[in-house]
This record gives C-alpha cells, sequence and structure tokens, in this order.
C-alpha cells in the first residue's frame, strides 16, 4: 500500500482536517497497515506532549528540531489554515518587537550617557540641560 502518501495526510486527518475524500482513504489504509497506525500513535502521543510542554522547560534546539520534522514529515509548504492559525500571531509578535526595539534605540540616543555617568546623582538636571543645549 502506500504509506508514504497516506503518512502525508496523516497529521490533518488526526486533526480533522483532511478532506473526505483524503479521510476516507487514511482510513481504510489504516484498517489494513499497523506501521501507519503505528504512525497516527506517535502523532497522537506528541500532540499529548506538546499540550503538556506549556509548562515545562524546553530543552535547547528542541522546537528548531520539532519545526524541522514537522516541515520534512509535511512535505508541501505550509497551507492557508496553517497561515491563518499561525502567521497572524507570528507577524504581531515580530512588529512589537522592532517597535520595541526602535523606540530603545530612540530613547538611548536622547540620554547623555558621559554625563548620566558622571553627574549619576544629578540625572534629572543633567536631561534637562541637554535638551536645552
Ligand atoms: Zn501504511
Amino acid at each position: 500500500m502506500r504509506c508514504q502518501q497516506v503518512q502525508k495526510y496523516l497529521s490533518a486527518y488526526f486533526d480533522g482536517m483532511s478532506s473526505p475524500g483524503e479521510t476516507k482513504y487514511v482510513e481504510s489504509h489504516l484498517q489494513s497497515c499497523a506501521s501507519c497506525r503505528r504512525e497516527l500513535e506517535k502523532i497522537n502521543q506528541a500532540v499529548q506532549v506538546l499540550g503538556q510542554l506549556e509548562e515545562m522547560e524546553v530543552p535547547a534546539g528542541f522546537l528548531e528540531e520539532l519545526h524541522i520534522r514537522l516541515i520534512r514529515d509535511k512535505v508541501e509548504p505550509w497551507s492557508a489554515s496553517d497561515y491563518e492559525r499561525y502567521g497572524r500571531r507570528g507577524w504581531t509578535v515580530a512588529l512589537v518587537s522592532i517597535i520595541a526595539l526602535g523606540l530603545g534605540i530612540w530613547v538611548a540616543t536622547l540620554i547623555p550617557y558621559q554625563d548620566v555617568v558622571a553627574n549619576i546623582n544629578k540625572l534629572p538636571q543633567v536631561i534637562v540641560q541637554n535638551h536645552k543645549r
């Protein structure tokens, strides 16, 4: 049987996101293929582990490795629904980071560091003086 074909659909099938045709195809294959049933069980276990991970410390490199695995196993690029689920939040986080960084740099340029270090006790006056220049 075409295990590779089935395993391509397996995670979508598990998420309930496969088309009716794919679902039928996967289910009929699963009945006759122990290897793909084990694969489905692995996905099930991985999802349960991921559910618990939110409160656990993730080992270094784990997420990268997982991401690479997900991409490799899925073969095809992100579907539109994946983009909907992860893309928007990702962009929001990136945008907020950029704004925060820009704001930090802008504020940093306003502070006269050498004066601040020399007059750490008179900090408010130093900033006021600097603005009068
Ligand atoms: Zn199979």
